[in-house]
């Protein structure tokens, strides 16, 4: 069960309620995040809910049957907006674009990059500055100092950031210069670094482990939620399968039955989804039709001299083109779901 309590609850009041859940054989977990302060139960028995909701102090109770709570749509119906600020935010019923290279290679790569997102309306930027390299001899990132000048000119261009975090000891550092932590794929079921990003006040976007369940990817979610921060962004990229034609197989259907389990908006990456160039213009159409609130891709003023992950990196051309088959496959979908049959 998820009880909500009022904001300014004495604790005498609150210890009553946690009370009453151990009575009817519920262990009470109490959550605060920046919006709202809950008590989250978890317990079998069958209770009539009248016999808690009416005690001085709730705002609100739900039963909700999955494993996880706070993430899930049985939950909370309205789906979550996720705002950056100035204008910017991902939310259903909006396509959201963030497009860069794999990593933040140069000054010149920041600033070629901003210039092709302008161009194209694009207020959100991704990039790596910690890179989670299967070799130790791959480029592994320009790191802080990467972080910093690339803020400088995504600021001056109005411009929001999305780059991943390693590890708990670059939240702090990075915080700054960053609109969203990206937690990548190896580190889905860090649960300290989970835990950690709970406690900050910015955007998480959490990839689908490479071979982690949709309910994993939940739970992921669920210890940031229940840490405190609400603003949660999910990301289908691709999970390891028996097939070796492609990188990895991007998974559409966790798509609609993401948007389904969760009030999360709910992004996909098709560049690391199926790690080919040119397939992944139709694989990130294809996730628009499935319901994707938004697309990840990679793109670079020269993929073939990509520090990282160019076999799958778009130019600039091939980047263009890309966003206006996106912004005009959304407009078919929200027409096709707005005419009767
Ligand atoms: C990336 O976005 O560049 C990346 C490393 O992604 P993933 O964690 O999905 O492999
Ligand atoms: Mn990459």
């Amino acid at each position: 069960m998820i009880i909500q309590l009022e904001s300014n609850i004495a604790a005498p009041v609150k210890e009553k309620i946690m009370q009453r859940m151990g009575d009817l054989k519920y262990k009470a977990t109490e959550v605060k995040t920046q919006h709202g302060h809950y008590l989250i139960g978890i317990g079998k028995s069958d209770f009539d809910i009248r016999e808690i909701g009416f005690m001085p102090g709730i705002l609100d109770i739900h039963i909700v049957s999955d494993d996880y709570k706070l993430v899930s749509r049985k939950w909370k119906v309205k789906p979550t907006l996720i705002d950056l600020g100035d204008g910017v935010s991902i939310e259903e019923g909006q396509l959201a674009i963030m497009a860069g290279p794999c990593s933040i290679e140069s000054e010149k790569q920041v600033a070629l990059t901003i210039e092709h997102l302008k161009a194209m309306g694009i207020k959100i930027m991704r990039g790596g500055v910690y890179k989670p390299r299967s070799s130790p001899y791959s480029f592994r990132g320009m790191g802080i100092d990467g972080l910093k000048m690339w803020y400088e000119q995504a600021r001056a261009a109005g411009i929001k950031i999305i780059t991943e975090v390693m590890q708990v000891s670059q939240i702090e550092e990075m915080y700054p210069y960053t609109d969203i932590y990206q937690v990548g794929a190896r580190n889905t079921q860090n649960f300290n670094l989970l835990d950690e990003l709970g406690r900050v006040d910015k955007a998480v976007m959490i990839k689908r482990g490479i071979s982690g369940t949709i309910d994993e990817l939940l739970y992921s979610a669920e210890y940031v939620f229940s840490g405190g921060n609400e603003k949660l962004i999910l990301c289908e990229r691709g999970i390891r399968t028996y097939e070796t034609a492609s990188r990895n197989t991007l998974d559409l259907n966790a798509i609609p039955i993401l948007k389904e389990k969760t009030h999360l908006p709910v992004v996909a990456d098709p560049s690391h989804g199926i790690g080919v160039r040119r397939f992944v213009e139709p694989m990130a159409l294809a996730a628009v039709m499935a319901g994707a609130d938004g697309i990840i891709y990679e793109t670079h003023q020269k993929p073939e001299e990509a520090f990282s992950d160019g076999q799958q990196t778009l130019n600039f051309q091939e980047s263009l083109q890309l966003v206006r088959k996106l912004k005009a496959t959304f407009e078919l979908k929200q027409n096709l779901q707005n005419t009767p049959v």
